[in-house]
Parts: structure tokens; sequence; C-alpha cells
């Protein structure tokens, strides 16, 4: 942690990513931010799993954050682990897991630092534990597999029971045709800029088209917007990703990354271990099609990885 203090002195994204790489611990091991309130388990996959919102913790020694969104997102630590697990059964490998033990009500790391810590050095100090970590993650996987795939994790309470796909686009974007969409440019801002510049091609249909997110997801049955089905949110709620995807994969500097902020809703997917399990082999199914089509990069298999190590 002294180390991770002396990076964090430094100003500036730049200066993070230099020496990101060289806070990140092997594959497998855990560190820990200052008094534990980050967590980050290194993996060797180039998956990216964050969760802000998951967090428990309410030490005293911070005070209660009185702007903004309190309120956390139930369970949503405890779904990141069991889609960790299955990466890790299915694969012999671990994805990246970055995770805040806050309570949102003590620090929002999925927010600008003013609004997230709201002026309190150890808060803000977490904060850039945090970012540090994922940071440290997305260069690990770019270094390793030529591309890093950010999901930063959610829960939602929104009246529709559909994963909202934030790719930092919202309704009205979103509400284009997919001709005007194209035409438009958005893609470049969003958090598949890096994807759709190697590909090419319709920007609507990547992000809604067939094999997109969404339709890998509808296609298992789960209601996902933007889909082929869901093309838009329409006038319904609808979160379009926040802070960490943006800053983290639609950013001109975020080479190498792109992402989404997966908001899930609650019930069937993540109230109970026995769904949240469920939900895990959903979501290793969607991202080795998604990754395979998108990126040609196919996950090892649990039975072979000795022979590759
Ligand atoms: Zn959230």
């Amino acid at each position: 942690m002294i180390f991770l203090r002396r990076v964090l002195l430094l100003s500036g994204a730049q200066a993070l990513a230099v020496w990101a790489m060289a806070i990140a611990p092997d594959p497998g091991a855990i560190a820990f931010g200052t008094e534990k309130y980050v967590e980050y388990d290194a993996g060797d996959l180039p998956l990216v799993i964050t969760t802000p919102h998951g967090g428990r913790l309410r030490p005293e020694s911070l005070p209660n954050r009185v702007d903004g969104v309190t309120g956390s997102d139930l369970d949503t630590l405890e779904l990141a682990r069991a889609i960790a697990g299955e990466f890790a059964t299915r694969t012999g490998h671990r994805v990246h897991l970055v995770a805040s033990h806050l309570h949102r009500s003590k620090l929002d790391p999925n927010r600008e630092i003013t609004e997230a810590a709201q002026g309190n050095a150890a808060a803000e100090r977490a904060w850039r534990e945090y970012h540090a970590f994922i940071t440290a993650a997305t260069a690990a996987a770019a270094a390793q597999h030529g591309f890093a795939f950010l999901i930063d994790l959610h829960g939602h309470g929104h009246p529709i029971p559909r994963i909202e796909l934030g790719y930092t686009l919202n309704e009205d974007q979103l509400g284009q045709s997919d001709a005007a969409f194209d035409a438009s440019g958005l893609i470049a801002r969003s958090t598949l800029r890096d994807l759709h510049a190697r590909l090419g091609g319709s920007a609507a249909q990547l992000l809604r088209g067939p094999g997109s997110l969404g339709d890998l997801f509808a296609a298992r049955g789960l209601r996902a917007v933007p889909s082929p089905e869901e093309p838009a949110p329409g006038e319904n709620p609808f979160f379009a990703g926040a802070y960490t995807i943006k800053f983290h994969a639609a950013e001109p500097t975020t080479t190498k990354v792109d992402g989404v902020q997966v908001e899930t809703y609650r019930q069937g997917l993540r109230d109970t271990a026995e769904n949240r399990a469920r939900f895990a082999t959903v979501v290793a199914e969607v991202f080795t099609i998604f990754l395979h089509e998108r990126y040609q990069y196919d996950f090892p298999t649990a039975n072979s990885t000795t022979a590759n190590k």
C-alpha cells in the first residue's frame, strides 16, 4: 500500500497509467486499498468487472454523503463474485474484479470525485484507489490480450424488469433511426468506440443489431435494451452509463478498452444465490460469444489450461 500511495501522489491519468501495471498484483492475488475500502482481485482474462455500489461498510469515521443518490445496488458484489466464479470454473483463469466495499452513503465511486466523496479526504483516497485499480486492471488486460472489456455491474429498481446496457448513450441518442445514428458519429464518444474503430460497419447494428450484447441476452430469454427487440428505452427510466464507464472506456485516451454499464433488475437475476448462479452462466455465455465474434478472442477451457502455461 505504501507503493500505491506514492503512485497516487502523481498527477494525471497518464502518470496513473504508466504506474498502473506496477501496482497490479499477480493473477489470482488480491490487493486492498487503505482500510480495505477497495478490493482488487487480479485476473488474467480480458474481462474487468467493477462494482461501485455493492459495498456494505459504513465506518463512523466517514461522514454520510449529503448530495446525490445514496442507496446501494443490493447483491451486486455477490453477483460479480458469482460471475467471476463461473468464468473461473469454465476457463481455469480469472476475470479482473474491482469492488468498493464502502456503502454508497459513504462513497459513490461512479461519480466524479467531488460528488463521489463530497470533500472528505479519506473518501477521496478510496475513490483514487478504486480508479487506480481499474486502470491497472484494464492496462494489464490490454497488454496481455490487445484489448480489455470493462463490465461496470449495477442493479436498478426501475419498473420494467429488463437489463439496461449503458454505452454512455442516452434515450434521445438511442431513439434515432439506425441511419441517423450511424451518421451522427456518436459511436466515437461511446464505450464501444475502439471496437467500432476496428470493425467499422453500422454503429447502430453493433450496439443493438444481431449479435449485440442486447441481442445475446434477449436470445436467452432476458429482456435487454438496446437490443433488436427494444432498440431504445423510450420514455421509460434508463441508465445510460456514468463516470466509470465513461472515464475508463469512452475517452479518446482509452484505446484498447471497451465496455458497458450493465444494470440488472433484482428479482430472478440477483436476489438469491441460485438466481445469481443461473444469471452468471448466462453472462458467461453472452460474453463468450460476443468476444469470439467481435474480438476473435476465445476463452481458454479449464481442462486445457495447464498445457498452455
Ligand atoms: Zn449503481
